[in-house]
């Protein structure tokens, strides 16, 4: 483990990949319930956080990022366990750091996480006493637990983004912070986005840039801005969903077809139609990279094949590319001198 190189060493060589959508994965698997999104799995069925580790880390993930995220204190009052927080934050932690020792070869990064807490109220100087509380504690952990360094995602406000940005230089670890921006464009507390990288970069952000909300064809001229305005590396982490200009975030997507929509719309449980597929995260990659984006990744929705094909499109063949599609040996749709007649001519048939 002595020859690991740090994050900034890994993007100063090329683009850095982190999978992220634990979250939407294992509710997709049942392990974990929408609504409040707590991970209570990293406690109740660490294996299935494990084995789903090992998949992204297949995929081509160079990061491991423990899941943490909504594991924080104000989730787990507002489910009634407060008490699991410590357990669930070390447990989560460990299974990271297990995870990454099963890839020698890779020798991947482990990140700790710390996320919007939903009590953060702009001007409020209790609230911020209160976020900075939160994220001290998880910090802490994750530094205990010695992470490489620090995610900051999925936030909101520009207040409490720096809230977290220092907290994470308090600890010494290089930060990662990625901002969530939503319908407006703008973030909660109304400062621009690229403002409010420029703002992080200064005060000492490693890498700075979006995650969640944005799916690949909303994120772009936002990620132009931010990459104007900083020097650092900049992070792109959609949601693999088929946003548009008139809905740019998957929680404002509306879907006409289906009638047996449960009454708060597709978001988060009925998102299956608009999934992206794999080419089209490729192209995401592609064209990030072209922005001038090095840390890459998918969100809330993501799964294994995202990545792979993520992975891929920067030219990397991950272990999982040993089962990436040949279509050539398929019975109907293939070119292989051994296939019968019968079915191929059939194919346009199917
Ligand atoms: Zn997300």
């Amino acid at each position: 483990m002595s020859e690991r190189r740090g994050l900034m060493e890994r993007l100063a060589e090329g683009p850095v990949i982190c999978a992220e959508g634990y979250l939407f994965e294992l509710e997709r698997r049942g392990y974990l319930q929408a609504g409040a999104f707590v991970p209570e799995v990293v406690l109740d069925h660490p294996e299935v956080v494990a084995q789903l580790h090992r998949e992204f880390l297949r995929a081509g993930s160079d990061v491991v990022e423990a899941f943490t995220y909504y594991g924080h204190r104000e989730k787990l009052r507002l489910i009634g366990k407060e008490d699991k927080l410590e357990p669930l934050q070390k447990n989560a932690l460990a299974l990271a750091h297990a995870a990454a020792a099963e890839f020698p070869e890779q020798a991947p990064l482990v990140a700790g996480n710390i996320c919007n807490t939903n009590v953060f109220q702009p001007g409020d100087a209790a609230s911020a006493r209160e976020v900075r509380g939160m994220f001290d504690e998880q910090i802490a952990w994750a530094a205990e637990a010695g992470v490489d360094f620090v995610i900051a995602e999925t936030l909101e406000f520009d207040g409490e983004a720096r809230i977290a940005l220092e907290a994470i230089r308090a600890s010494g670890l290089p930060a990662v912070v990625m901002l969530a921006v939503h319908k407006p464009g703008v973030l909660r507390d109304e400062v621009a986005v690229d403002e409010s990288c420029r703002r992080l970069e200064a005060e000492g952000a490693a890498v700075v840039g979006l995650n969640c909300a944005r799916g690949p064809a909303t994120m772009g001229e936002l990620l132009d801005a931010i990459r104007k305005a900083v020097k650092c590396p900049v992070a792109a982490l959609p949601v693999p969903y088929r946003t548009t200009p008139e809905t740019p975030t998957f929680q404002s997507l509306r879907d006409p077809h289906c009638a047996s929509l449960p009454p708060e719309g597709p978001f988060p449980t009925a998102l299956d139609p608009f999934t992206c597929n794999r080419y089209e995260l490729a192209d995401f990659a592609r064209s990030a990279v072209e922005r001038g984006v090095h840390y890459l990744g998918v969100c809330c929705g993501g799964a294994p094949h995202h990545v792979r094909a993520m992975a891929e499109a920067l030219g990397r063949r991950p272990a999982a590319s040993a089962y990436s599609p040949d279509m050539s040996k398929h019975y109907a749709l293939g070119d292989d001198p051994t296939l019968k007649a019968i079915n191929r001519e059939y194919a346009d048939d199917l």
